[in-house]
């Protein structure tokens, strides 16, 4: 079986014939075979993985194969593949094909990267555990006991378990970074726009993000650099030039760092994060950057201010799911009106109604000024705050998690509990900034521990560049 390290060394060798896109495929089938119980994989794309491996194998015999030729893909169960199904983990879309595929998906097939599956999450992307899918939980490689994060879970566990070379996940408050942290794997947030988000599933369409998730900092850059750019069926895509973000990562720069003395310091984080964190930043210290503690006073507004707004998007964006249009429609209705009602009820989870509803709410008349307004408001004084550090630094410095991997149930019975699991990952997408998480260290209950980096909008390339530099 080939033994995958990275991109760069799986195209060299793809080129000297030591291995082919055919035995890439099979390799992978029969690991996702192997760890089914891991419950990553809700599909196996077969029949079309082996076609497209085919015929790369001849592109790259004729001298004409792309960037990501052989390079072994999952998508999150959100993002659209044309004549696959797509179900955002949720009994509504269940049985519903994709009538087109995301712009992602274009942009990662013109380059002949190979589409295997598709992977569980939390339903609609509303977790922070993978407990929220309506097709089990995703269990963590590295302690079956605990969660593997989410809501990009499935995508964590792909990457982390070699189930697949690379994931794309999708990021509202932290889905992509968090189940990273929890794994020990790489994973990006862009700056809001960076990448379209034509094709993805939305949840909250003024914070949704694509980004991957990897093995290497290295390989998140490549496949970066692939699936950014503007987009006209997006119209918040940026038209900010796309650089060689996987060239720009070897430089060697030094870099001014504000580390953020509230999250480092907060009540409830974990001593050994902390430690784990303090030591990166003598590390960077000793390598010639400058640190320094700056303080962020909002950092208990964060995220209320993110479930004020995301479940009032999320209530608009999950309207569409009636019965009528998509998947799933109750046998039980007599009437119109008990259609949309009894589908809708049947068809959601508890956690994605409880959302629908705190999000109506927050959007009613009588609440709207309350609720609503209020958090748009902390929403711009949180960006300003968080501009200004920028401003001053090169990068904001946090732990991406309180703690580890949390056992399964451990937050189950108290949302707010959960939520709180979000804290420092919320700020760059209320923000709208780009943000990694990477790995630095193992706890001494043997889970990973996560380290966040965010940088000012469009500044992808610096981040992976300093990203790339962090010993785990
Ligand atoms: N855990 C957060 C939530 O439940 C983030 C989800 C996400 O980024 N999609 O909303």
């Amino acid at each position: 079986m080939y033994s995958f390290s990275n991109i760069t060394n799986l195209q060299a060798d793809l080129k000297a014939g030591k291995t082919t896109c055919i035995a890439l495929v099979e390799d992978a089938i029969s690991l996702i075979e192997q760890k089914k119980h891991l419950n990553a994989f809700l599909e196996v794309f077969e029949h079309s993985a082996k076609e497209l491996a085919k015929k790369t194998d001849e592109k790259i015999k004729a001298g004409t194969a792309g960037k990501l030729a052989g390079v072994i893909i999952g998508l999150k169960d959100n993002i659209c593949y044309k004549g696959h199904k797509v179900s955002a983990s949720s009994k509504i879309l269940e049985g519903f094909e994709s009538l087109y595929s995301a712009t992602v998906v274009e942009k990662l097939l013109a380059e002949d990267a190979i589409i295997v599956g598709r992977l569980n999450c939390d339903e609609f992307a509303m977790g922070s555990s993978n407990e929220n899918s309506a097709f089990g939980n995703v269990l963590n490689p590295l302690n079956e006991k605990h969660v593997p994060g989410g809501s990009s879970g499935g995508s964590a566990v792909a990457v982390a378990a070699n189930m697949c070379h690379v994931t794309l996940g999708s990021d509202t408050g932290g889905s992509i970074r968090q189940p990273a942290s929890f794994t020990g794997t790489i994973g990006f947030k862009p700056t809001y726009g960076r990448v379209s988000r034509y094709g993805l599933i939305a949840y909250a369409s003024s914070f949704d993000q694509i980004g991957p998730i990897t093995k290497t900092v290295e390989d998140a850059a490549i496949i970066l650099e692939i699936i950014s750019g503007i987009d006209k069926h997006d119209n918040t895509s940026s038209s900010q030039k796309v650089t060689s973000y996987s060239k720009e990562i070897t430089v060697d720069k030094k870099y001014k760092i504000a580390y953020l003395k509230e999250c480092v310091e907060a009540d409830g984080i974990d001593p050994e994060v902390k430690q784990s964190i303090l030591n990166q930043i003598s590390w960077l210290k000793d390598n010639g950057h400058s640190v320094e503690a700056v303080s962020f006073p909002y950092l208990e507004y964060l995220v209320p201010t993110y479930y004020v707004l995301t479940t009032a998007e999320a209530s608009s964006n999950l309207s569409r799911f009636d019965g009528i249009h998509y998947g799933y429609r109750t046998k039980n209705a007599t009437t119109l009106e008990s259609t949309y009602k009894k589908s809708r009820a049947e068809g959601f989870g508890k956690e994605v109604k409880r959302r629908i509803m705190l999000g109506t709410f927050v959007l009613s008349a009588g609440y709207y000024d309350a609720y609503y307004s209020k958090g748009q408001k902390v929403r711009r004084v949180i960006q300003e705050k968080t501009k200004e550090i920028l401003n001053n630094y090169d990068f904001i410095l946090t732990p991406s998690t309180p703690g580890t991997a949390f056992e399964f149930g451990k937050n189950s019975a108290d949302p707010i509990k959960m939520y709180l699991e979000d804290i420092f990952t919320v700020q760059a997408n209320i923000a709208g900034i780009p943000a990694i998480s990477v790995p630095c260290g193992l706890h001494s209950n043997g889970l990973p521990i996560g380290l966040q980096l965010m940088a000012n909008y469009f500044e992808e390339a610096k981040l992976l560049n300093l990203a790339s530099k962090i010993k785990s």
